[in-house]
């Protein structure tokens, strides 16, 4: 990860590209919403419910969040509602008014849809978190189709799971670009196949934190980067 300039710069030929693969948190949604839900909300409700200090909660909280990271549990609300015995779908309710879509990228998608590119919401999310994010964003209409990991059977990090989306919505490998602000992510797509200028790193995924570029990827601040 770097600071500064990216070390590679996103230039896509429209021509050539017909589909348009788009993960969700982060990519087209501010990170930050996530980032505050995890990290500073659910450690204060677990908090007061089990009467121990914040403090306490977060060592607690973290250490559970990291034996999950990367895996599908990690997104399960269900899973998480259960491990932690709180209701974590009403919860994330209660804190929706911090879901934001980041800047340019409904131009983004209007540009897309407007070129006739399919365009598809690829994410790790769990369907009812995504729920609650499509109701308050509104942009599900956007999508020829929305594809949870869920449904797959595997997070995006496992390079198999873009050898399953490939079978489930037929894209062509040369002619489809990917979106992501997980270069892990990133590196997984690359091992199923595509080549390196078809996977675009978002350097800011949050409005709360520094833009980061890739090493690896070229990267993008803003989606009207790409708008030619
Ligand atoms: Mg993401």
């Amino acid at each position: 990860m770097i600071l500064g300039k990216p070390k590679f710069e996103a230039k896509i030929d429209w021509q050539v590209i017909d589909t348009i693969l788009l993960d969700m948190d982060g990519t087209l949604l501010d990170k930050h919403f996530d980032d505050y839900f995890w990290e500073e909300y659910v450690p204060v409700v677990f908090a007061e419910k089990n009467k121990i200090s914040i403090f306490d909660a977060e060592e607690k909280l973290l250490a559970r969040y990291r034996k999950k990271e990367g895996s599908l549990d990690w997104t399960d609300l269900d899973f998480w509602s259960k491990e932690l015995g709180l209701d974590i779908v009403s919860l994330k309710k209660k804190m929706n008014y911090l879901i934001k879509v980041h800047p340019y990228v409904i131009d983004f998608l209007k540009y897309c849809q407007k070129n006739d590119k399919k365009i598809y919401l690829v994410t790790n999310a769990h369907s009812k978190t995504l729920a609650i994010k499509m109701e308050k964003t509104g942009i599900a209409n956007y999508f020829e189709r929305i594809i949870c990991s869920e449904e797959v059977g595997m997070a995006k990090e496992d390079p198999e799971f873009w050898e399953k989306l490939e079978e489930m919505i037929n894209f062509s490998k040369d002619r489809t670009i990917l979106a992501e602000d997980n270069e892990k992510v990133l590196d997984a797509a690359q091992k199923f196949g595509f080549f390196r200028d078809q996977l675009i790193f978002v350097a800011k995924s949050s409005s709360t934190m520094p833009v980061i570029h890739s090493k690896k990827f070229p990267s993008i601040i803003f989606f009207k980067e790409l708008i030619v």
